[in-house]
């Protein structure tokens, strides 16, 4: 049970609460004005710039809620960060092969996203992977001269070409065989092109991984090559005398995998395979790990599906260590070696941004000192329950009085008890349950019955965003991200809720969130404040999200707005998306704007004829509707 927050409240208070200090990374803190900061090093210096600061700045260029929010500056440090740990590991191992890492555009193929990546990765050769035609025609797009480019996915005649042109135009581009009838095609297109292509093979590892991708790894993994086929498709390339292209062993074992142990053993039997082909001819040159570098969601550093019990100096030394490890006994040459994060790269960069519209509060409305005389008598037993709290156990006065409202419920059903003593009863029993609540707090263990009590009592809290457009993965697979108010850490957080979205869907929420020491069904926050915003962040975001989110309820994308923080503190708008608008979103469904504005200009000229509206009505409902078609799908003040 949490310790009842009380009016002395300060941020380092909220800090240790909401657990932003741990999952944070480093990348986010709360000032003594209670608002959550930015946090950038350079060279000097850090600065810490508030959230707070950045929405003033977002909404004087015309911005508002709900709004996603991203920090360059966070995803250049995120690269860096990979690409120095990766160097380090192979100083400190002697290890004569490079890092040479790509970025996997699934994780975020927004054109801006791609673009900094591009440009800020260049110096670390950071290269692109892409699982299908149209992710190819981006990542061509992209990346420079020379640029690493990993092909994965199912490929047909055109992706093959498109690829083997990217070769041809100076890219190094590499086509991974996912299944041996991949094999022929390549060779076909690429005699028919004149290129050499670069092959890579992508086996099924069977070490299976924990985390919430199982599935990508082990026997039954739809992706891969198994033994068999590994040894089908280096026949073939003998056969042709193509072996000299087989450069690259790949495999993915899945994403978030939380433990250390499972990543070496996967690793080890990798690198067994390289070993294997290295010995059976084939020249190779390169050892690519794919996915699966953790991001520690819960800032709990324990293999916990959101969390990893390693670092990222643990992952990459232990990559490094074990490869090394196995073919120098066979005088094996270390490849270079290749990862594919995608996650632990761009995840720390977004945050969505969202106001609340309004909160709904499970407390009794207006109870009555006394109750009426001649009611009902389930009313008074329930009254009489309110005077038991000296004298009777919690669970007790909570049981009785739960039986006695729904038996109530019955009898309004059956019509043997009016409206107005429903209410009334519903009422009591409110007062009733917050009383047991308010107990509750006191003791240590919570008595049988009760567990659930504190959730069913707490508020909702209705945000200004849909959880499907923008959190996807909250609803697809229960993917937890850190939440917190962004601002007044200076008073405590005295309320409990969960978080509804402006979806018509009871899917729509957020009701698991990460604290500090656990995990928890509801969410501290402050009460609402007349007249003023009150504005949620929810972090370590920009994984998945942005392409997988639908548009339920027909509510678009966001507006997104990309920063980058300078030295002294101040910041730069960078880049500016405008979110769908009405109209936008229609079109998507097949809808088009023009013609529904005809058909309004119908409907109103028809009432006009009829007399219900006057022409200037007809001109004024004309020009909202079209404010209304060119205006945000969401919430507007
Ligand atoms: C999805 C995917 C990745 C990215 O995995 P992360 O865990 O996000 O780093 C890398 N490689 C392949 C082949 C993938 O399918």
């Amino acid at each position: 049970m949490s310790p009842r927050r009380t009016k002395d409240w300060t941020p380092d208070q909220a800090a240790a609460l909401y657990g932003i200090r741990n999952w944070g990374g480093g990348n986010f803190d709360l000032n003594e004005h209670g608002e959550v900061t930015i946090k950038v090093a350079f060279d000097d210096r850090e600065v810490a710039v508030s959230v707070m600061e950045i929405i003033a700045g977002l909404e004087q260029r015309g911005h508002v809620m709900p709004l996603l929010l991203r920090i360059e500056n966070l995803l250049d440090s995120r690269i860096a960060l990979i690409n120095e740990s990766f160097r380090r590991a192979i100083r400190e191992a002697d290890y004569q092969g490079e890092y040479r890492g790509v970025f996997p555009v699934k994780v975020n193929q927004q054109s801006q996203v791609i673009e900094e990546i591009v440009r800020f990765g260049s110096s670390y050769n950071l290269g692109l992977e892409a699982g299908s035609k149209a992710e190819l025609v981006l990542a061509l797009a992209a990346l420079p001269e020379n640029g690493q480019l990993i092909l994965n996915g199912y490929k047909d005649r055109e992706f093959i070409d498109l690829g083997l042109w990217a070769t041809k135009l100076g890219q190094r581009c590499f086509f991974v065989i996912e299944s041996p009838t991949e094999l022929p095609l390549l060779l076909e297109r690429s005699q028919a092109l004149g290129v050499k292509p670069l092959i890579g093979v992508r086996i099924k590892i069977s070490a299976r991984v924990g985390g919430l991708w199982t599935e990508t790894s082990g026997d039954r993994s739809s992706f891969g090559l198994s033994t068999p086929q590994l040894l089908q498709v280096v026949d073939v390339l003998k056969k042709q005398q193509r072996l000299d292209c087989l450069q690259l062993l790949h495999c993915h074992l899945g994403s978030q995998i939380p433990d250390i142990e499972q990543i070496r053993t996967a690793v080890l039997e990798a690198s067994r395979f390289y070993a294997g082909l290295v010995a059976d001819g084939a020249p190779l040159g390169y050892i690519d790990f794919g996915g699966g570098l953790a991001v520690d969601y819960t800032g709990t550093q324990s293999n916990h599906v959101h969390s990893r019990n390693y670092s990222l100096a643990d992952y990459c030394a232990s990559i490094v260590e074990v490869v090394k490890s196995t073919l120098d006994p066979l005088e094996i040459p270390h490849p270079h070696i290749v990862t594919e994060s995608g996650r632990a790269t761009v995840a720390h960069t977004s945050l969505l941004l969202f106001n609340v519209l309004h909160a709904m509060h499970f407390e009794a409305l207006n109870l009555p000192e006394t109750l009426p005389a001649q009611c009902h008598e389930l009313l008074m037993t329930l009254a009489a329950l309110r005077e038991e709290f000296d004298t009777t156990p919690l669970n007790q006065i909570y049981s009785q009085a739960l039986s006695c409202r729904d038996t109530i419920r019955d009898r309004f059903r059956s019509g043997q008890i009016s409206m107005r003593e429903r209410s009334m009863a519903e009422n009591m029993f409110l007062a009733i349950a917050q009383q047991v609540a308010r107990n509750l707090e006191k003791l240590d263990d919570i008595p049988p019955g009760l567990e659930e009590l504190q959730l069913s009592l707490a508020d909702i809290y209705y945000g200004n965003f849909s959880v499907f457009q923008s959190l996807p993965d909250t609803w697809a697979i229960d993917q937890l991200f850190p939440v917190m108010p962004v601002h007044r850490h200076c008073e405590a957080p005295v309320r409990e809720a969960i978080i509804a979205d402006l979806t018509c869907d009871c899917d729509g929420k957020l009701d698991n969130f990460i604290l500090a020491d656990r995990e928890s069904r509801t969410l501290p926050v402050h009460p609402l404040k007349e007249g003023e915003d009150y504005l949620l962040g929810v972090f370590l975001m920009g994984a998945y999200q942005e392409t997988m989110g639908d548009l339920h309820n027909l509510l678009g994308d966001t507006h997104v707005a990309s920063v980058r923080i300078n030295q002294d503190g101040s910041f730069d708008v960078m880049k500016e998306i405008t979110g769908d608008s009405i109209g936008d979103v229609l079109s998507y469904v097949e809808y088009q704007p023009q013609a529904l504005f005809e058909t309004f200009r119908q409907k109103a000229e028809a009432a006009v004829r009829s007399g219900r509206i006057s022409v200037p009505e007809r001109q004024r409902f004309m020009e909202d509707i079209h404010a209304t078609v060119r205006g945000y799908t969401y919430f507007e003040k």
